[in-house]
C-alpha cells in the first residue's frame, strides 16, 4: 500500500468557511488503499477510455520501460458491475500493517480509497476497512475517489452508514455528464463532495464551463493533479491527448511528470477573478 505523510500544497482563495480538516491537512497521517492491487483483487473500471492519465500500471515492479496490459475495461465488460468475488476476505495482516503505520503518530488521520480500479467496484472492501479502522479505535477523515458511474442511492446510503466523510469526483471520467453532476448534488445532501482534475489541457474547457456549478454546490476542495506517467504503455495512452511539445520531467525510473503550471494558474486566476469560494490543492 502507498503510505503518505507530510505536507500537501494548499492554495486558498476567498474562503468563506474555513474547515478544520482542511486547515490541518499539512499535518495529517494518511493511509491509502489502492483498489484492487492492495486487496489481492484485479483492477476493474468501466471508464478507462475517458481517463487519458490513468493506466493499469501500479506497483514496484513496473517502471517507465514497462508495457503491462490494461485489462480493466475488458474485465468490466466480461463481468459487469456485480463482479465482486464471494470468497474475498479481509486479511489479518492488513490490519497489522495499518496499526504499525499509525503506532507513532499523533496526527489527525486521513483514510483514502483510491487505485487503478474504481473504488465503487469494491464496496465490500470499503466496508471491511471502515470496520477495521473502527475496531482499532481510529477516527479520521475518509475519502472515496471515484468516477461515480456506479454511484446509486443505495451505495451512497451504505457509504454514509460506514462513516465515509467525502466523495471525491473524477468528473473527466464521465466527461462532466449531467447524470454525474446530479449525483454530486445528491451526495452533497449526505456528505462532503470534492473534485479531482488531472492537469491536462484537454480537460480545461469543460472544467472551466462547469466551474460556476462546482462553486454553487459548495465543494469541500478541488485537487489539481499533476499527471504522472509510470510506464511506457501509460505514456503511450497519454500521447493521444497531449501535444508533442509537452514538457515531461523524469523524476525516477518509475515516474515522470507533466506539471502544467500554466493550466493551474489559469484555473486559479478564474477562481480568484470570479470570487469563488473554492479551496484548491495541488498534488
Ligand atoms: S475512473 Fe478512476 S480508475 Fe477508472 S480510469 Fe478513470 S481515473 Fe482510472
Amino acid at each position: 500500500m502507498k503510505k503518505e505523510d507530510g505536507p500537501l500544497i494548499l492554495i486558498i482563495f476567498n474562503m468563506k468557511v474555513v474547515n478544520n480538516f482542511i486547515e490541518s491537512m499539512a499535518n495529517v497521517s494518511s493511509w491509502n488503499v489502492n483498489l484492487g492491487d492492495d486487496v489481492d483483487l484485479p483492477n476493474i473500471c468501466d471508464r478507462t477510455l475517458s481517463c487519458a492519465g490513468c493506466y493499469d500500471d501500479y506497483g514496484p515492479t513496473i517502471d517507465l520501460t514497462s508495457s503491462p496490459p490494461d485489462r480493466r475495461r475488458k474485465l468490466y465488460k466480461r463481468l459487469g458491475e456485480n463482479w465482486f468475488p464471494d470468497d474475498w476476505k479481509f486479511k489479518p495482516e492488513w490490519k497489522e500493517k495499518i496499526k504499525n503505520h499509525f503506532k507513532n503518530s499523533k496526527n489527525p488521520k486521513y483514510f483514502l480509497f483510491t487505485g487503478r480500479g474504481d473504488p465503487l467496484f469494491y464496496m465490500p472492501c470499503i466496508k471491511a476497512y471502515m470496520k477495521t479502522y473502527k475496531e482499532l479505535g481510529y477516527e479520521g477523515y475518509t475519502s472515496v475517489s471515484t468516477s461515480a458511474s456506479l454511484l446509486t442511492k443505495e451505495r451512497l446510503k451504505s457509504l454514509v452508514k460506514w462513516g465515509i466523510s467525502e466523495i471525491n469526483f473524477n468528473l473527466v471520467a464521465t466527461n462532466f455528464h449531467p447524470k454525474t453532476l446530479a449525483k454530486m448534488e445528491l451526495a452533497k445532501q449526505e456528505l462532503n463532495v470534492a473534485v479531482e482534475l488531472p492537469l491536462l489541457d484537454v480537460y480545461e474547457k469543460q472544467f472551466m464551463h462547469h466551474l460556476p456549478f462546482l462553486n454553487s454546490i459548495g465543494l469541500k476542495h478541488l485537487t489539481l493533479s499533476t499527471a504522472r506517467i509510470c510506464s511506457k504503455a501509460g505514456a503511450k495512452k497519454l500521447q493521444s491527448v497531449v501535444p508533442r511539445t509537452t514538457e515531461i520531467t523524469k523524476v525516477s525510473k518509475h515516474e515522470a511528470l507533466i506539471k502544467n503550471q500554466p493550466m493551474m494558474e489559469r484555473i486559479m486566476k478564474e477562481i480568484k477573478m470570479k470570487n469563488y469560494s473554492i479551496l484548491v490543492k495541488n498534488n
